[in-house]
């Protein structure tokens, strides 16, 4: 493998590399770089995110550039604000030692006059995004007229984004003479389309063999059905205590629901997409790279600008739409020579959809089962153990209270010790998934049941069941004393063992949590809890909080996950450290399920 400098980059150039750490080229800089030194013909490059593609268009632009010329010498186009942002930063640091080459990163969303005052100032290389480049070359601030390079970077996702127009009006402001350099990591027609349309005979490279996923990702599936999606995702959390990962899902409502589930339930997670404003993207990408986020849940587009090397899992929810697009989620991990795992979440039904990724990815998917609450038991009980055997002693902070406590714990045995301290951290999650039903029974009934076929019912959660005494009659009966209103018809009725489910009629959906919410009703000494349940979602994670309840410690499925309304979102270090997060009123409560990453008695 040749160095940089061998691959015929300046000086100036290979030291900066030295100082990011980059030694090596990768094997697309290896290709990308002496080819567009050396010829002026267009590229073609299928390249994934994470094979260092950035570095290998920018580094022989910067190496040619004339940096005594202050006209845009170069113009590269990305799908998003994030995406433009870093390949802007790490142009500014691949050229930190050539003072005179200025780059300026344009965007929508923000002031569009002080993106004009800067490119009044001159910028060799402007990065943009295809929205905001047209306006500007309408606005005649941005004149592509000496351009002799054109990057479109990742072409693919510009074209799912709906940017045609955008492209090919930016490619028309551009000379004829320029090089074109496209980078995609797939190939669909449209993409094909462009590169013949506005390409000359281009020369094609290649990261790795076409459309292939990285060597270094497994993918896995697990069968659910619509019930177990949301319980299985969290079991995959579980029984990785250290998870780093990003969840896809297919839409901006789900996205933030699934986020908000699992807020509430207590992890580290947090939602990304287009509906929130550019400050709250920033910030939720900012937790996520520091690791104050252990899950990100994020739509396709949202995460495209996201610059993480070491996720540990990419999780797909739902499958993408488009194929393509799983090929984009799974790259993101087994990166930077990581080994990551990719998982998918799939119906029976969704099954066939494997298909046509295993021809892309040349790969087959493998079908693993859901972990047990046995297995998720056994896996954080370790990693608890591994915690407390690297636990550091800061000997002289405890020295003066030891003596009390060898008094105190005298008459108990080291075995004694041993079990005593860790049930104080697991008994609420053995109890917790004590009841837990084995997920990859998909014919159970428990795993089953639970979508209403009538769409003009609404499906409640009660947090009452068997164990309550509660049957159908008596449910019904304390349905109808809370007078939601005359005539309101009740649909199915499931009762379990902690918890049961009815049906009433949509219009009186609001009415019915109003109605519990005021009367705040009693059964058998229990204050009753309603929440609305959604159709896609099963378990006990599938609840729209409204009313209070005292059922924790209940357990089985809804045991001790309650979540105080106003509770923090993302617990800091120091409460991750400790395994634990307060509430707003400062009392700590205790978690069901996870450890690092959840709320626990103090
Ligand atoms: P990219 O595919 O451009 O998004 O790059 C993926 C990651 O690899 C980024 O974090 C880069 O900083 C890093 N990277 C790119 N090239 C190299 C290299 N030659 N050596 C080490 N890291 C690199």
């Amino acid at each position: 493998m040749s160095t940089f400098l061998e691959l015929g980059l300046k000086e100036p150039i290979s030291k900066a590399l030295i100082d990011l750490g980059y030694e090596k080229p990768t094997l697309i800089q290896e290709k990308a770089i002496p080819q567009i030194l050396s010829s002026e013909q267009d590229l073609k490059a299928f390249a994934q995110t994470g094979t260092g593609k950035t570095a290998a268009f920018s580094l022989p632009i910067i190496e040619l550039i004339d940096e005594k010329d202050v006209n845009t010498q170069a113009i590269i186009l990305s799908p998003t604000r994030e995406l433009a942002v870093q390949i802007g930063n790490n142009i500014e640091e691949f050229s930190k030692y050539i003072p005179e080459l200025k780059t300026v990163t344009v965007y929508g969303g923000a002031n569009i006059e002080q993106q004009i005052k800067q490119l009044k100032k001159g910028a060799q290389i402007v990065i943009g995004t295809p929205g905001r480049t047209v306006d500007l070359i309408k606005r005649r601030a941005l004149k592509l007229g000496n351009v002799k390079w054109l990057v479109l970077d990742e072409a693919d996702e510009m074209l799912n984004m709906g940017f045609k127009e955008e492209l090919d009006n930016v490619l028309e402001a551009t000379p004829e003479t320029k090089q074109t350099l496209l980078f995609s990591a797939t190939f669909p027609k449209e993409v094909e389309a462009i590169a013949s349309n506005y390409m000359n005979n281009p020369v094609e490279i290649s990261s790795g063999q076409k459309n292939q996923g990285s060597d270094n990702v497994s993918h896995e599936y697990y069968l659910v059905t619509e019930k177990t999606r949301y319980p299985a995702l969290k079991r995959v959390a579980d029984v990785n205590p250290d998870i780093y990962a990003i969840v896809f899902c297919r839409t901006r409502r789900e996205t933030q629901e699934i986020a908000d589930f699992l807020i509430r339930d207590g992890y580290n997670a947090d939602a990304l997409h287009g509906d929130l404003s550019q400050a709250q993207r920033d910030s939720v990408m900012e937790k996520f790279r520091k690791k104050n986020i252990q899950m990100l849940v994020a739509t396709d587009v949202a995460a495209r600008g996201l610059d993480v090397d070491n996720l540990t899992h990419v999780i797909n929810h739902k499958l993408p739409d488009q194929i393509e697009n799983y090929n984009h989620r799974s790259g993101r991990t087994g990166r930077a020579g990581n080994t990551g795992v990719s998982i998918a979440l799939i119906t029976k039904k969704e099954k066939s959809k494997l298909f046509p990724i295993e021809r892309i990815l040349n790969k087959k998917f493998i079908h693993t089962s859901i972990p047990t609450g046995k297995e998720i038991c056994e896996k954080q009980l370790f990693h608890l153990i591994d915690k407390v055997e690297n636990t550091q002693v800061n000997e002289s902070e405890i020295e003066t209270f030891l003596p009390s406590i060898y008094e105190k714990l005298a008459g108990l045995t080291r075995e004694e010790l041993i079990q005593k301290f860790v049930s104080v951290e697991f008994n609420s999650f053995l109890s917790y998934y004590e009841n837990a039903p084995d997920l990859n029974d998909l014919s159970s009934r428990e795993n089953s049941r639970g979508i209403s076929s009538n769409e003009n019912m609404t499906r409640f959660f009660i947090n009452l069941g068997r164990k309550d005494r509660l049957n159908p009659a008596k449910l019904m009966g304390l349905i109808n004393e809370q007078n939601i209103g005359e005539k309101v018809e009740i649909g199915a009725i499931d009762i379990l063992d902690t918890f049961s489910f009815f049906e009433i009629d949509k219009d009186f959906e609001d009415r019915t949590l109003e109605c519990f919410e005021e009367n705040r009703p009693d059964f058998n000494g229990r204050t009753v809890n309603v929440e609305i349940t959604k159709t896609d979602r099963g378990g006990g994670g599938n609840r729209r909080r409204r009313g209070s309840s005292n059922n924790a410690g209940n357990g089985g499925f809804g045991a001790g996950r309650r979540r105080k309304e106003g509770a923090t979102k993302v617990m800091s270090n120091k409460d991750r450290e400790f395994g634990r997060r307060r509430s707003d009123s400062g009392k700590t409560r205790k978690a069901a399920e996870g450890f690092g990453r959840k709320r626990k008695r103090a």
